[in-house]
């Protein structure tokens, strides 16, 4: 028996976000890869449908469902059908920034943000890294500097997802001189004067997530959009990070499953020397250790899930998570565009999207060493 407990609810509401998956993302998918972003309609139809914004109170728009399955259960049907740019703007926009404003946003600032974030004109995103820092957050150089009720904040991001599409940014800065301590969060409208978006960034995968450098001169942000106190920066993002690296975790686990259901069709219907590929010893075997590797990744997971809806998942934990699953699915995603031959290698193949979508995941929300570093430390080492 699965540690995760679903019930009739939940699994409706898998229904109702997997015909939504089918109707507004599988046939329009590709076509936003040659644009190279996703459409502000699918944030806007996604919240229009219920997908967004569970645990935004009633008063804000929202439901007012603190239940992190059903978060889970949007990804886990966007990421399953190879749709992983579309997956990391539900995680980003439900999973990643949204726990900042439910939980660290004073009231004003909620009836502020809030309500767009669940009918989806509000399109969020996080700007951490910079072109000098990633893995080392406490390394930001970006400033603000107080002037009167506002903060003048000079910098640049890199690699900020949903970054031509977003409208609302937690920006990570500096704002005093401490490694940990002179960490703040601004929440900045894109809007606002002297916040620009730079390019939307060339990847090798994720075609239609839009991935942007930013660029902030003189921007004046209110200190009346400060996260919390000033200097709690560092320990807010420290907060947050297991769930986003569940999250990831969800995508990874959905997207190898379907790429392994995909594969056990092509391996069934490819034929070489006059039989099905499938009934070469060789390609058994990779199946069935596969197939192996996804039971445990599916229990694991969802034992990490049980743990986080009752409030009970360590950083540590997440960690390991994050790590195991997403270099699963690269993995996956390898030995499966194998087993397509030359097919896998071209663009109209699924796996071949599924290939270089999944490179990403070992990189961003903290990198595989990363991980290790966080895990040998709870080790005592
Ligand atoms: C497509 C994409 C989307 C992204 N989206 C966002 C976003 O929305 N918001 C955001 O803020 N950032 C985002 N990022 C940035 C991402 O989180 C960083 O790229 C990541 O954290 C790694 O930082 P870095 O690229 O600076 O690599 P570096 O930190 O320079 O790391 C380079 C290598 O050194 C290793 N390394 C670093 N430190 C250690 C250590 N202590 N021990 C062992 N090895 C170490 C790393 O594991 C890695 O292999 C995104 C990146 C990409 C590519």
């Amino acid at each position: 028996m699965s540690a995760l407990q679903l019930d009739d609810e939940h699994r409706q509401f898998r229904d109702l976000a997997r015909s939504f998956v089918a109707e507004k993302i599988v046939g329009q998918h590709e076509g936003w890869e040659q644009s190279g972003r996703l459409p502000a309609s699918m944030f806007t139809d996604a919240g229009g449908h219920g997908l967004l914004g569970f645990p935004v109170p009633e008063e804000f728009g929202g439901p007012g469902v603190d239940d992190f399955r059903y978060h889970a259960i949007i990804v886990e049907e966007v990421a399953r059908v190879g749709a992983a740019a579309a997956a990391i703007a539900f995680s980003l926009q439900n999973d990643v920034v949204l726990p900042y404003l439910t939980d660290l946003a004073d009231a004003e600032q909620q009836a502020r943000w809030l309500p767009g974030t669940v009918t989806g004109e509000t399109v969020l995103g996080i700007a951490m890294t910079e072109p000098g820092t990633g893995s080392d957050l406490a390394g930001i150089a970006t400033t603000a500097v107080r002037d009167g009720d506002d903060y003048v904040v000079n910098g640049a991001k890199t690699f900020i997802s949903n970054g031509e599409n977003g409208t609302l940014f937690v920006v990570a800065v500096r704002t005093g001189p401490e490694r940990h301590g002179g960490l703040s969060l601004l929440v900045v409208d894109a809007e606002t004067p002297g916040f620009e978006r730079g390019r939307n960034l060339d990847k090798i995968g994720l075609h239609a997530q839009d991935t942007s450098e930013l660029a902030f001169t003189d921007m004046r942000v209110p200190v009346a959009n400060r996260l919390g106190a000033e200097g709690d920066g560092f320990y807010q993002l420290v907060r947050n990070l297991p769930q986003e690296r569940l999250s990831l975790a969800v995508g990874a686990v959905a997207a190898a499953e379907g790429v392994f259901a995909a594969t056990r069709e092509y391996v069934e219907q490819r034929r070489a020397f006059g039989s099905p590929i499938g009934g070469f010893q060789n390609t058994q075997f990779v199946m069935a250790e596969l197939a192996t590797e996804l039971d445990l990744a599916r229990t694991f997971l969802d034992d990490c899930l049980a743990q986080h809806v009752a409030g009970e998942l360590t950083a540590a934990r997440a960690a390991k998570l994050k790590w195991w699953t997403t270099e699963l699915q690269v993995r996956v995603a390898d030995r499966c565009l194998q087993l397509h031959g030359g097919y896998g290698y071209m663009r109209e193949y699924p796996v071949s999207r599924a290939f270089v979508d999944a490179r990403i995941q070992t990189i961003y929300g903290g990198t595989t060493e990363i991980m290790k570093t966080i895990i040998a430390k709870d080790l005592g080492l």
